[in-house]
């Protein structure tokens, strides 16, 4: 287990040292969101569609992924303050018969 975590942690160091072109996630984040300028949108499709870097496209897709859960988890929020607030409209109309 020890040693996974090991060889997990040298593997993506060595990984990020050689991917010293790659954007950062905060700049994959904005370039999601379409926050990010003419130019650094350009150079990060290059970098996406060009090189075909499989370390940004994780990355995105992690964060497509995880703009999925945030949605999902607000809607769920949302379901369950619904449920809660009907419930408690019911006890009341009960208790006040
Ligand atoms: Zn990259």
């Amino acid at each position: 287990m020890d040693k996974e975590e090991d060889l997990a942690f040298t593997v993506a160091t060595v990984w990020r040292d050689e991917r010293v072109s790659c954007p950062h996630p905060d700049i994959l984040r904005a370039f999601l969101s379409a926050a990010l300028g003419e130019q650094a949108s350009a150079f990060v499709e290059f970098h996406l569609s060009e090189s075909q870097c499989p370390y940004c496209a994780a990355v995105l897709q992690d964060l497509k992924a995880a703009e999925e859960d945030a949605g999902r988890e607000q809607l769920e929020d949302l379901r369950d303050r619904l449920m809660r607030s009907t419930v408690a409209e019911l006890k009341k109309a009960s208790g006040n018969q």
